[in-house]
């Protein structure tokens, strides 16, 4: 054990305590959730040189308390050590308030320099000041003279570059972050002069360790966008349970600027510093979270903006005015606390799905109908994932419906598609437009397909068992499913499970955007192919047709969108291209099918368009499946 008190006025206590503190924080930065920003590194670097700081300096002062039996020449050189070091960890501050900040490279690089020139000006007036013997000095009978002069100037020099620093930097950080750096320095440079005041230096490190503190506590702890002021979205929940257990009711204030909502993009220069005002120059103890990175949210309780009503309002037309000038897409939502949200802390998913449905350049106020949309579309979503997680190919939520399709040829109704159904508990029939993009979009949408074919599949053996003609039942799939490396094997399990052949089954799709989505297709359809399995392209007419891309994959049957149908009703021009479309199809052997056929005239027309087939609300609306049989005949 070291004596505790080693040489006059130095203790062993705040070093030890130094160490301590560092061991604490890298005990912290292993197990707790840490911000690894580009500057973390620095971090630790500043960690690394305080705890050998403090080795160094507990080794120094115990040598020379020990006098005479001491090597000399290692105390002047520890001691300088120990200031190199902390004047490292100074100038480690420096570079780290550069790069977080996002400081200009041009006067970043003139702040090094500086630092650089202070670190090695410091340390070598102190050496040569040592060697010369007007330094720090060991007598021969061990009395110490001089000590830390140079230091302390250097110390002081150090200390104003960072705070001309930091006003440097004010314009491009979020004012709290630097009132909490501010504050953190005050208290250091503080215990140091009252340290010499009081002629004592056991603290000297321990004064670089409470900017590390605030280092850890504001930049990698609690994940604070430097640049937008913004926090992050799990404190949002902690304030939200906060208010809603003190019964306080808040506002929020949502925005959305499409543009920068990816991974890596950030806000320009200019959006930053406003959205760094948003929350302080509008509301009192209003907080800004970052939902993602495109996407602010501002809560602000009302308790202390009792006239939040007119703020909103500000807010508003100061942010038309920046639209004026700038003109990037945004979506804004606006809301109020509601009970039921604040008790689920479902903010951020409201929000998101108030956004979903919201078209580009409005406001939106949330109202009671949007939350109950909400939480149709909650309810409908925890469901699915209960379908998902059950993965149960007889589920009775997921109902097969069916739309029969007249074969012109046969001139009968021989194939159908098979149409999805939700039946759920608290809402009833659920439609594909309000649960296929959720079910997408969560990736619940192949075993949706599972258990809509294995229905289908089921149907097709039953129709065959009691003698009627069935050529096939076609199944919608989705493209994302397809990158499912099992899909084939899925598919002709279910087929295969219920005993019927591959050639009942058709596989209806639309076309894919990527090349690579493309080409995943294309080794799909023709591996199930061989199965005899059919494809449909679906909804051709729709999209961005590529016919080059749709020649070269082998569809059986091209589905023509009702808005063709329509189209071709229209006039003279639009009915044309839709006719010799259809006519070059059928010439490269495609069979044609009209969907959404209403009328005898609609009928006619598609019929005067080398239909093979026809879909629509003329023959019969989708039916639940067990029905079809109504429109099939009997084989012979
Ligand atoms: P889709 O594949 O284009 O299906 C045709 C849709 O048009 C069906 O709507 C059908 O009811 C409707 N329809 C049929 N005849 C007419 C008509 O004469 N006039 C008009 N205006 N509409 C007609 P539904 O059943 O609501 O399905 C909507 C979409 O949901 C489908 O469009 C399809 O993209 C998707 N979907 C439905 N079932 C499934 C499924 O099992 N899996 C997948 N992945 N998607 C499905
Ligand atoms: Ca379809
Ligand atoms: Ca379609």
């Amino acid at each position: 054990m070291l004596q505790v008190d080693l040489f006059d006025n130095y203790n062993i206590a705040g070093d030890v305590g130094v160490i301590a503190i560092c061991a604490v924080i890298v005990i912290l930065l292993s197990t707790a959730y840490v911000v690894r920003t580009r500057s973390f590194h620095v971090f630790l670097n500043v960690i690394a040189s305080l705890t050998v700081a403090a080795l160094v300096n507990i080794l120094y002062h115990f040598l020379l308390a020990k006098g005479d039996s001491s090597p000399v020449a290692l105390i002047y050189v520890l001691r300088v050590v120990y200031q190199m070091l902390l004047l490292d960890v100074l100038f480690l501050f420096a570079l780290y308030t550069t790069q977080a900040s996002g400081m200009e490279h041009k006067k970043a690089r003139a702040v090094a320099i500086i630092a650089v020139t202070l670190f090695t000006v410091t340390v070598g007036i102190d050496v040569i000041l040592s060697l010369t013997g007007t330094g720090f000095r060991i007598a021969e009978d061990g009395t110490v003279t001089g000590r830390s002069n140079v230091f302390v100037i250097g110390y002081i020099l150090f200390i104003a570059l960072l705070a001309i620093l930091m006003t440097q930097i004010r314009h491009l950080v979020y004012k709290r972050i630097l009132y909490g750096f501010y504050g953190t320095m005050i208290v250091s440079v503080a215990i140091r002069f009252i340290q010499l005041a009081l002629n004592q230096s056991s603290l000297t490190t321990m004064t670089f360790v409470f900017p590390t503190i605030a280092m850890l506590y504001i930049m990698h702890s609690n994940p604070y966008s430097v640049t937008l002021g913004t926090v992050d979205i799990r404190a949002m929940e902690e304030m939200v349970r906060n208010m809603y257990g003190k019964k306080s009711e808040f506002v929020f204030l949502s925005l959305l600027l499409p543009d920068f909502d990816e991974e890596g993009k950030e806000f320009p220069e200019e959006l930053s510093r406003l959205a760094r005002k948003f929350s302080a120059k509008y509301f009192k103890k209003g907080v800004l979270f970052q939902l993602s990175n495109g996407h602010v949210v501002l809560v602000a309780p009302k308790q202390y903006n009792p006239d939040y009503e007119k703020r909103i309002e500000r807010i508003l037309a100061n942010f038309e005015e920046q639209y004026q000038r700038l003109h990037l897409p945004y979506k804004i939502v606006v809301g109020e606390s509601n009970d039921e949200i604040s008790r689920r802390n479902e903010y951020a998913s409201l929000i998101k799905s108030v956004v979903n449905s919201q078209p580009e350049n409005t406001v939106c106020r949330v109202s009671s109908e949007n939350i109950e949309r909400y939480n149709r579309e909650e309810y409908i979503l925890r469901e699915l994932t209960d379908i998902f997680k059950k993965c149960d190919v007889d589920d009775p939520r997921v109902l097969a419906f069916c739309q029969p399709v007249f074969n012109l040829k046969a001139f009968k109704f021989d194939t159908a598609e098979a149409l999805m159904r939700l039946d759920l508990e608290r809402t009833g029939i659920v439609y594909p437009d309000e649960f296929i993009p959720l079910a997408e979009s969560h990736g619940f949408i192949h075993v949706l397909t599972e258990i809509i074919l294995n229905k289908t599949c089921r149907e097709i053996r039953k129709l065959i068992e009691e003698g009627y003609s069935i050529e096939r039942i076609s199944v919608n799939v989705s493209a994302l499913e397809l990158k499912d490396k099992d899909f084939c094997e899925d598919i002709t399990k279910i087929i295969d499970g219920n005993s019927i052949s591959g050639d009942k089954i058709a596989i209806e799709l639309t076309e894919s955007s990527s090349e690579a989505d493309f080409m995943i297709m294309k080794e799909k359809v023709e591996e199930l192919r061989d199965k005899g399995i059919q494809f449909y392209l679906d909804d051709f007419g729709t999209g961005y047709s590529n016919m080059q891309k749709i020649m070269e994959l082998p569809f059986d049957i091209i589905k023509f969108d009702r808005s063709l149908v329509i189209a071709s009703g229209t006039g003279d021009r639009a009915g044309r291209i839709v006719e010799n479309l259809a006519h070059i199809f059928k010439d490269m052997e495609y069979s044609i099918l009209y969907e959404g056929v209403e009328t005898d005239v609609d009928e006619k027309r598609c019929q005067d368009m080398s239909a093979s087939y026809l879909q629509g609300y003329k023959y019969s609306r989708p039916v639940p499946i067990e029905q079809l049989r109504e429109f099939l005949q009997k084989a012979e």
